[in-house]
């Protein structure tokens, strides 16, 4: 099962041809725009909620019904667009790619999305650390305005339409939406308690839809090609086509579009040159981004690449950024490095996020060193669970889970690090 290249979305990934107006017209953007829009905001709804797309950021959610929680009509509150490009997931690297070599899919996505909530504004919240994707993105929008594709009169459909950049300043939290919001008002980026939700109460307390670039980057083509289409490639439920990052130890590190639910190790050996040293110097994988709890080789060796199967496996899609390691990883090493990223990150408000992800580094930066004892090991796991679930965002769950995924799977490396009780100790 291999993506046919007739149904790739972002032909243009690579950066071979020009990302510009004129190159992407060529790649078939902006070709009947206003044709779309005439569908008006339902049909263009059901559309997207028939072709079975769901959120590329991370959470798998259904991106029609979100847009469907919107309000019906527009009251005195103005409705806000803001798409999340805050690619800060350690691993992930599709945004970008969308950003510099494809910016004219997100603007145009933007507009039909926007036309679809009721927004005639949208804001791009792009990671700060991206500057060369932000200045080709705007010089793509300065290109659409002067086109007429957006503004005043978005593609002579008599719909007002502007699209604005916004930089970060590369915190990760502000990935998370409700954070994004706070940091886009000019706030300190700090997730909110929900409810309300953005939908009804989001940016300068108007209803608001926040969606991730990929997402937004594939609603023309979708509309274009018909639901029946996207929803045809993949699996039931997990279906589309979706943009792979594939990095650590394998031959040749790459993005790549495929069909949702390809096999794991077929993805890697067809796209990426196979794991560095063969399948056999496998060690794990995380298959989402630093977020999710790694899978063994034997899951590895049948796992599919998409929300559901990875579930199952009590690990996740994410952002589909595939993280390989063979068999020279410490792999205490790294699941600590990334508790520390989590440490680092949290923005402070929740005290089991606060207090609970220093901890969970600490005493993995212990057991990496041989200083820990063994009962600390189910100590590190009550802790993972005392974070999970109880916190205001995902970012507390996201430092537990690659813990516990450690322990499930590498609990005898983690036994043999800890220090060994003396005899007298013992006695
Ligand atoms: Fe902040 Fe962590 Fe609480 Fe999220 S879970 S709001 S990052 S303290």
């Amino acid at each position: 099962m291999m993506l046919k290249d007739v149904d790739r979305i972002f032909t243009n990934i690579y950066g071979l041809e020009s990302a510009m107006l004129k190159g992407s017209k060529k790649r078939g953007d902006w070709n009947g725009t206003k044709k779309l829009l005439g569908l008006g905001r339902d049909k263009i709804i059901d559309i997207i909620k028939e072709s079975g797309l769901r959120g590329r950021g991370g959470a798998g959610f259904s991106t029609g019904m979100k847009w469907s929680f919107m309000p019906q009509e527009v009251g005195d509150r103005p409705h806000y667009l803001i798409i999340n490009a805050d690619e800060g997931e350690p691993g992930t690297c599709k945004d970008r790619e969308i950003m510099r070599h494809e910016p004219m899919k997100l603007i145009e996505g933007a507009l039909v999305a926007a036309f679809a909530i009721g927004a005639h504004v949208a804001y791009c919240y792009v990671r700060g650390e991206f500057y060369r994707e932000t200045k080709v993105l705007q010089s793509a929008v300065d290109e659409a305005y002067a086109a007429g594709l957006i503004g005043d009169n978005a593609c002579k459909s008599g719909f007002k339409f502007d699209f604005y950049i916004h930089r970060g300043m590369g915190s990760y939290i502000c990935g998370e939406e409700s954070a994004l919001i706070e940091s886009l008002e000019g706030k300190k980026g700090q997730p909110r308690l929900k409810p309300p939700f953005p939908a009804n109460v989001g940016v300068f307390g108007c209803p608001t839809t926040v969606n991730n670039v990929e997402s937004i980057a594939v609603v023309p083509t979708i509309i274009r090609r018909g639901q029946e289409w996207f929803s045809g490639i993949g699996k039931p439920n997990n279906a589309g086509t979706k943009l792979f990052n594939i990095s650590g130890h394998v031959n040749s590190p790459c993005t790549v579009e495929e069909e949702m639910g390809i096999p794991l190790r077929e993805l890697i050996d067809k796209h990426a040159g196979g794991v560095r040293g063969g399948w056999k110097n496998l060690k794990a994988i995380i298959p989402g981004g630093a977020s999710v709890p790694l899978l063994t080789k034997k899951q590895a060796e049948y796992a599919t690449m998409d929300f559901d199967s990875l579930r199952e496996l009590r690990s996740g899609l994410g952002t589909a950024a595939v993280m390989v390691m063979d068999n020279s990883t410490d792999i205490l090493r790294a699941i600590t490095r990334l508790s520390a990223f989590y440490k680092h990150e949290s923005c402070g408000q929740c005290t089991p996020c606060r207090e609970g992800t220093g901890w969970l580094w600490r005493v993995m930066e212990r057991i990496c060193n041989g200083d820990a004892t063994a009962e600390e090991i189910d100590m590190l796991e009550e802790v993972t669970k005392q974070i999970e679930g109880h916190t205001i965002c995902a970012l507390g769950d996201a430092a537990a889970w690659p813990i516990q995924g450690l322990l499930r799977a590498f609990r005898p490396e983690l036994e043999s690090r800890v220090k060994k009780p003396s005899t007298a100790e013992a006695a």
